[in-house]
C-alpha cells in the first residue's frame, strides 16, 4: 500500500491555515480573566460567550473512553458535517471520485452530488457483503474515498472485517468506516486499528445509541495528520455551547446508556421472534443495529397500512437489493407491542 496523505489532499487545502478565532488565541488556564477580546455581550445568560472551538473537555472524555489521543478526534455538527468536511478536504470537484456500496446510507451520495464528485456505486452482493473484486475494479488513481457503513444501514449487518482489512491494505485513498450503529454490535470498533492503518477514518455519532440526535454531534477518529487537515477547513465554532454541555452530561452517564442499549437489544430479539410468525413477512435480515429490515409481500401496501394506524416505518423498496422491504426501528417495549398488534391485525 502506498498511502501518502500529501498526495490525496486537495491543492487549495494544503495551503490553508486554520482561521484563528479569539478563543483560539487566548486559551484559559482556569484563572479569573476579563474577556474583552471577542466582542461578546458581557451580561451572563449561560450562552453569551463563544464556545470552545476545539471542544477540549468533550474530546478529553472521548479520547479516554476510546483509547485514542485528543488530536485524533474531530467533532462535527452531526456525522453529516464530518462527512462533508472529508469530501471538501480530499476530493477535487469534477476530477476525483468516490466508491460507495449500495444499498447504504443515502448521505454519501447526496454529499458527492453537492461537492460535484463522481459516485461510483458498487452494489453489495445478495448477502449484503462487498464484492471485493468489483470494488477493486471500480477504483482508479482519482478514487479518494471508499465509504463502508458497518453495521450497514438499511440492511443491519456488519461488513466482513476480512474484506475491510484487505481494502485498507491495498487502497491508497481513505477508507471511511461509518460506525453510527457500532454500539449495538457485538463487533469491536475499527477505532482500535487507527495506529495500524494510516488511511483509516472512523465516524461515529451521538444520534443513535447515545440518544442525542437532537444536539447534532458527529465524531471523526483518524490519524493526527488527517485530523489536522480537517481542522483547517472546519467552521471555527461548529459545535455550539449547548451541544457541548449536553454531550458532556450524557457521557458521564455511561451506565444508563449501556442499560438502554441492552434494553433495545432485548426488544430487538423479542420483536424478531414475533415477526417470524407473520405470514406476509418472508425474510427478516440479521441485524447488528437498532433496526431490522424485513421483506414483505408488498412493502408499499404494508407501509401505508401501518401509517393509517399511526405507525411510521421506512419503506426501502426502491433501494437496490431491497425490493419489498421495510425497516423497523426498535422502539420502547410499548411501541414495539403496538407495531406487533397492528401487524397482526393485517393478517
Ligand atoms: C443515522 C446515521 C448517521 C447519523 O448521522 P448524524 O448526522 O450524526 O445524525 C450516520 N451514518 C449512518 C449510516 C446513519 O444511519
Amino acid at each position: 500500500m502506498n498511502f501518502n496523505l500529501e498526495n490525496i489532499t486537495r491543492e487549495n487545502v494544503k495551503g490553508l491555515s486554520p482561521y484563528s478565532s479569539a478563543r483560539d488565541e487566548y486559551i484559559s488556564d482556569g484563572s479569573e480573566m476579563v474577556f474583552l477580546d471577542a466582542n461578546e455581550n458581557p451580561f451572563e445568560n449561560g450562552v453569551n460567550r463563544y464556545p470552545d472551538p476545539q471542544q477540549r473537555s468533550l474530546k478529553h472524555v472521548l479520547a479516554r473512553t476510546k483509547g485514542v489521543d485528543t488530536n485524533q478526534i474531530l467533532l462535527g455538527n452531526g456525522s453529516d458535517e464530518v462527512l462533508d468536511l472529508l469530501f471538501r478536504a480530499f476530493c477535487e470537484p469534477n476530477v476525483d471520485n468516490i466508491v460507495t456500496l449500495p444499498p447504504t446510507y443515502g448521505m454519501y451520495k447526496v454529499l458527492s452530488g453537492i461537492n460535484s464528485i463522481e459516485n461510483r456505486e458498487v452494489l453489495l452482493l445478495e448477502n449484503f457483503q462487498p464484492d471485493l473484486n468489483a470494488v477493486k475494479n471500480a477504483i482508479d488513481e482519482r478514487t479518494k474515498i471508499i465509504f463502508i457503513c458497518s453495521p450497514n444501514n438499511p440492511s443491519g449487518n456488519s461488513i466482513s472485517s476480512k474484506v475491510i482489512d484487505e481494502l485498507l491494505d491495498s487502497f491508497s485513498g481513505l477508507i471511511i468506516i461509518d460506525e453510527a450503529y457500532i454500539d449495538f454490535s457485538p463487533n469491536q470498533s475499527w477505532v482500535t486499528k487507527l495506529d495500524k492503518y494510516p488511511n483509516l477514518v472512523v465516524t461515529q455519532t451521538l444520534s443513535k445509541a447515545y440518544g442525542m440526535a437532537g444536539i447534532r454531534l458527529g465524531i471523526c477518529y483518524a490519524s493526527n495528520g488527517i485530523i489536522s487537515i480537517l481542522n483547517k477547513i472546519k467552521p471555527p465554532y461548529n459545535i455550539n455551547e449547548l451541544t457541548q454541555q449536553k454531550a458532556l452530561e450524557r457521557l458521564e452517564k455511561i451506565s444508563q446508556i449501556q442499560q438502554e442499549i441492552t434494553n433495545i437489544l432485548e426488544e430487538r430479539s423479542k420483536l424478531i421472534e414475533e415477526l417470524e410468525g407473520l405470514t406476509f413477512i418472508s425474510k427478516i435480515y440479521q441485524s447488528d443495529a437498532n433496526f431490522v429490515l424485513v421483506k414483505v409481500d408488498d412493502a408499499t401496501k404494508r407501509y401505508n397500512q401501518l401509517l393509517k394506524k399511526g405507525i411510521v416505518t421506512r419503506n426501502r423498496t426502491a433501494q437496490p437489493l431491497c425490493e419489498n422491504t421495510l425497516r423497523f426501528t426498535i422502539g420502547t417495549k410499548d411501541e414495539n407491542q403496538k407495531l406487533m398488534t397492528v401487524l397482526k391485525s393485517l393478517l
